[in-house]
């Protein structure tokens, strides 16, 4: 089935070994690396029994690993017990108690410091309030707050009781928190007055009565935490703040004991392909796979000062920042606000500031750093910086290279973490120590991970260069259960097109002569051009990486004799653009890729169409390229006037 086959034109051959001097830091050795592949190797079940048995203290062992009986509903160490607040924090105490776990940088610049004791004090206090508000075990609660340390205590206080977390992330509108209030039948919804983020008052509190005042029925009580100082409307009975709500509240609870398959929180997708997915992860297998990662994957360990600047509202800041570095022990950096506020230099301000050694990021907050220019990084000494990693789109060899050299000074590996809400951690990315790594690429799959790239029928593509449908072909502890409330939907869309046991991502990939991975987009992006199938990510690689562009979104529409044909919307570092650079940029692409993936039209624009997690949404610019009605569902949308702008400069 050549034809099925997505061919890849970007060629990228620069590699960089792991740096000699970080591998001799190394907490974990390329020979550890190299252990683990091979146990997961010989035996998938018992390395990640062992793991468990390592990493994860539990209140009952568990005896039994994988239950696939009623697959591609699966289980993992379904008979034993845990508490991951407890994991996060109780074991800590006796020897970390005075070690820092968060330091919170807030919007203008205040900065707390929070050991592990006054973590776990403040923890069992809330989870206190929660109860005597009538919260208990299985219960939902939405979590509506600004990424401030008691978003954090929030959900590990939810998982000290065993009540089932949904947080949306406090960017969002009244109805997309309303329909995720009701979708959860949450009963309680912790919020703020406001907040601010890059300076601008963040009203959450009205935003929440405006929900609660269309929907969410279900919810008994609101819990405010005074964080602006703003005046807000408190609704009696119903409304509580926060400080009077932990008001002489004991600051012992003891863990609630569950299942390790308990649910321990929902979270929802962040929606750039259609309606959002109420993604439902466990307790035992989801705290694995977050400590797993954290260690693997960004070598974190005692003396690291780890920093993923994504919002707790999004996975990857409950992966990396509620329940991961907790979990390892580790002192972290939380941050408020934005990384252009007050200057574009906010992030390696804070990296020098806090001595961050570890700093996780996505891709657009680098392409929007680089636009800014080189002189920002310049004015940091960014030393203290030991690995690098980036998440939530592919990321452009252009916007890699320089992160690797200004922000890393070539000394820093990169990690480009592929991973989902679904998939719960990181699954394809490299190792620091172990795993060479090349622009573009997020390498090689996890220990225990079993990746592979598909064509349609099923059968594995192996020659280099030629895409497909990207697939994992066994159960992983940390992955997703089922969609909350539809399992049927479940089924359907991560088991549907192959067998119950083939995990569909809904990524298409392709592998170099090497065997990595290089995610393509979304197998909905894929564009076929006279009669070649290519990934839309390379044609915006090849764009970036032209001196006057800044950011790029490739989509395609009908073209009589080539089938589709290539629409670019383009963002440029600076200046208007005009037909000679339309044309200049295309001739750019056809020399960089070949003549078919030249564009056949460029379109400048101010910005693109983004979700609120930051991702380019092309099925909207897909639309807006055919000059169809927008019918699709923009309430994920961050800046909805750019769509108007868009349609209104289509020819
Ligand atoms: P929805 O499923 O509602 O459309 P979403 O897929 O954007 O939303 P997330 O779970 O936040 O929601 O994002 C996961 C997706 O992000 C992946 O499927 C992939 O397309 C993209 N992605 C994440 N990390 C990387 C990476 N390192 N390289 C390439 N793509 C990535
Ligand atoms: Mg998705």
């Amino acid at each position: 089935m050549a034809d099925s086959k997505i061919e890849s034109v970007l060629r990228e051959d620069r590699v960089f070994e792991p740096p000699q001097a970080f591998v001799e830091q190394a907490k974990l050795k390329p020979a550890d690396v190299e252990a683990l592949y091979q146990a997961a190797q010989d035996d998938h079940e018992g390395f990640w029994a062992e793991r468990a048995r390592e990493h994860i203290d539990w209140h009952k062992p568990f005896t039994q690993t994988l239950d696939s009986a009623n697959a591609p509903f699966f289980k993992w160490f379904t008979d034993g017990e845990l508490n991951v607040s407890y994991n996060c924090l109780d074991r800590h105490l006796d020897t970390k108690g005075d070690k820092t776990a968060i330091i919170f940088e807030s919007d203008d610049g205040e900065v707390e410091h929070i050991s592990y004791r006054e973590l776990h004090a403040r923890v069992c206090r809330f989870a206190n309030a929660l109860k005597a508000n009538g919260l208990g075990k299985g219960d939902r609660a939405v979590i509506y707050l600004p990424n401030v340390p008691q978003a954090a205590i929030a959900m590990l206080a939810c998982a000290r009781i065993g009540a089932i977390h949904s947080v949306v992330f406090g960017g969002f509108s009244a109805p997309s928190l309303r329909d995720r209030i009701d979708d959860a039948e949450a009963k309680m919804l912790i919020t703020a007055d406001g907040n601010y983020r890059g300076g601008k008052l963040i009203p959450l509190k009205d935003v929440a009565d405006k929900a609660l005042s269309q929907g969410g029925a279900s919810i008994e009580k609101v819990i405010v935490l005074k964080r602006s100082g703003t005046d807000v409307a408190m609704t009696s009975g119903r409304d509580i703040w926060w400080h009077d709500a932990i008001d002489g509240q004991s600051d012992d609870c003891p863990p609630e004991w569950v299942n390790a398959e308990h649910p321990l929180f929902i979270l929802y997708t962040s929606g750039s392909t259609g309606k959002p997915k109420g993604i439902q992860h466990s307790t035992g297998g989801y705290l694995l796979g977050a400590i797993c990662t954290c260690r693997w994957v960004f070598d974190l360990s005692d003396d690291d000062v780890f920093w993923c600047t994504a919002d707790v509202g999004w996975i990857t800041g409950h992966t990396y920042i509620a329940y991961g570095p907790t979990a390892c022990g580790a002192t972290q950096v939380m941050f408020e606000g934005v990384p252009t506020y007050p200057e574009p230099d906010r992030f390696w301000k804070m990296v020098d500031t806090h001595q961050v050694t570890i700093f996780y990021t996505a891709p657009t907050a680098i392409r929007a750093l680089m636009k800014h220019g080189d002189e920002y990084p310049q004015r940091h000494a960014l030393d203290s910086l030991k690995v690098l990693g980036t998440v939530g789109e592919p990321i452009n060899p252009e916007a890699w290279m320089w992160y690797r050299k200004m922000i890393g000074h070539d000394r820093c590996p990169i990690v480009d973490t592929w991973w989902q809400t679904e998939t719960g951690g990181h699954m394809i990315t490299p190792i620091p120590s172990y795993t060479p790594t090349k622009p573009g690429s997020v390498t090689r799959a996890l220990p225990g991970i079993d990746a592979d790239i598909l064509d349609e029928a099923g059968k594995p593509v192996t020659d280099a260069g030629a895409g497909g449908v990207l697939v994992i072909k066994k159960p992983w502890p940390y992955m997703l259960r089922t969609i909350w409330g539809d399992p049927e939907r479940y089924k359907e869309t991560y088991f549907g097109m192959y067998d119950a046991h083939t995990y569909v991502a809904g990524d298409s990939a392709q592998r170099d002569e090497q065997g990595n991975f290089r995610i393509l987009g979304r197998i909905d992006d894929v564009v076929n051009i006279s009669g070649h199938r290519l990934g839309t990510m390379e044609v915006e690689s090849a764009l970036v990486a032209h001196a006057e562009v800044a950011e790029a979104a490739v989509v395609s529409r009908p073209h009589e004799v080539k089938g589709e044909a290539i629409v670019a919307f383009v963002i440029l570092k600076s200046g208007e653009g005009n037909d000679e650079l339309a044309s200049d940029l295309r001739n750019w692409v056809a020399e960089q890729l070949g003549a078919i993936a030249k564009p056949e039209e460029i379109r400048f624009a101010d910005g693109l169409p983004k979700t609120r997690s930051g991702k380019i949404m092309r099925r909207l610019l897909r639309t807006v390229a055919r000059g169809d009605e927008v019918t699709q569902d923009v309430s994920t949308l961050e800046n909805p006037q750019i769509l108007e702008q868009l349609q209104a400069r289509g020819s």
